[in-house]
């Protein structure tokens, strides 16, 4: 492989150089006062990501499939109602999640590229007694955003919990946690947050943690208890050291600096240069005529793209792209596997990325038959870019 591919996944991503470099330096303890300090601070650091200055960050060795798995583990008692907005893949994962800890799981599952539209889920709302209510922010599946504020705000209402699953969104996409009164939102490390795969990110609000408290049975996970992990979380934001299982700690530093870049540019500049990169690949589609999965561009991603094969030409389609040196993704949607790919634009994403990607496709379609004007993607992407917000400096 080249050390120049670029990797254009859903996760994990191109990383930050900055982000890889710092995982060389020597192993601190975990308990030693330089590293009480660099968990501490970045723990500090990612309720603003979060947009939770009342959040309580938890950072664990784990994938995002275990952040989602400690959310429901630790919110739902047996017998529980579970209520799964499924947009794809990972909704249908929450769904399997809540099942294995015998919920009472009811999912409303959505047309492939559409959304669950508000109104189902009112009506759900109001004629169940919903105790935690699961959305999948961007379904890496689809690339379909949810309505997250407008869902959210029909939870609240009848004291059912919502738990976002931000993996492929959370860092880019713009979220509000405190102000769209969000009660877990949990991510991992190798996708918009741009570190290496290895952490399991959740924020937690104080109600969330108060139904947690007020449990009537142990959560049955050891691993994944609150109660394990709130002590050592609370001990590093007061920079002490405490040990229940031991962090990753070069992937911390990881954490640390990418979470400083974060902010540095700040989370509103993220948001628009992330709105700005979906809609230049949503105007390369249209250019070269290709049809996206999100069945209308106001529900799809800033973070990754998804669009259909052109009819006849999916065989070598991938391979002729990572010739010209970019790695897409294929098909994860079970329905819809072998008829589309999908293209990750998270992170770190460079204005030249999104001209290279862009570039490689329009050659590996010219090669395999497709009749397109050459060019038209790339000229619509510059366009784009040019009339949105800013790249990170
Ligand atoms: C990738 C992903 C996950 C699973 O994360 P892993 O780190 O692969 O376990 C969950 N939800 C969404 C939306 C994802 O994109």
């Amino acid at each position: 492989m080249s050390e120049r591919e670029l990797l254009m996944i859903p996760g994990p991503i191109e990383f930050d150089p900055a982000v890889l470099r710092v995982q060389s330096k020597p192993t601190l303890g975990h308990t030693s006062p330089e590293f009480v300090e660099i968990f501490g601070r970045t723990l500090d650091r990612l309720r603003e990501v979060f947009l939770s200055p009342v959040g309580q960050p938890f950072v664990v060795a784990g994938s995002g499939t275990l952040a989602m798995e400690m959310a429901i583990c630790n919110l739902v008692e047996p017998g529980d109602k579970v209520l799964v907005i499924d947009h794809g893949y990972f909704g249908a994962r929450m769904a399997a999640i809540a099942q294995r800890y015998t919920a009472d799981v009811v999912t409303l599952t959505a047309a492939v590229g559409n959304v669950v539209h508000a109104e189902q889920v009112e009506d759900l709302l109001d004629r169940e007694r919903v105790k935690v209510m699961t959305i999948t922010h961007v379904d890496t599946s689809t690339g379909v955003r949810a309505e997250v504020e407008k869902l959210a705000a029909l939870a609240r209402p009848h004291g059912t919990l919502t738990v976002v699953d931000g993996v492929c969104a959370t860092g880019g996409e713009e979220f509000r946690q405190d102000d769209w009164q969000v009660d877990i939102c949990l991510t991992a490390s190798q996708k918009a947050i741009g570190v290496p795969p290895g952490l399991a990110l959740l924020s937690v609000s104080p109600r969330a943690l108060d139904a947690w408290r007020a449990r009537r049975t142990p959560v049955p996970n050891f691993y994944c208890d609150f109660g394990q992990w709130l002590p050592i979380m609370q001990a590093y934001q007061a920079r002490k050291p405490a040990y229940f299982g031991t962090p990753p700690v070069n992937l911390i530093y990881a954490l640390d600096v990418s979470v400083e870049q974060m902010l540095a540019q700040g989370m509103e500049a993220r948001f628009a240069w992330h709105r700005t990169v979906g809609h230049a690949f949503q105007a390369a589609a249209r250019a070269i005529g290709l049809r996206e999965v999100p069945v209308w561009p106001e529900i799809a991603a800033g973070m990754m793209s998804a669009w259909y094969y052109p009819e006849g030409l999916k065989t070598g389609f991938l391979p002729e792209v990572k010739k010209r040196g970019v790695v897409l993704a294929a098909g994860l949607h079970p329905k819809i596997r072998d008829q589309y790919f999908r293209i990750g634009h998270m992170g770190a994403i460079t204005r030249g990325d999104v001209l290279a990607t862009i570039s490689a496709i329009e050659g590996a379609l010219g090669e395999l038959g497709y009749p397109f004007e050459v060019g038209a993607g790339v000229a619509a992407v510059a366009q784009a870019l040019a009339a949105g917000a800013m790249a990170p400096a």
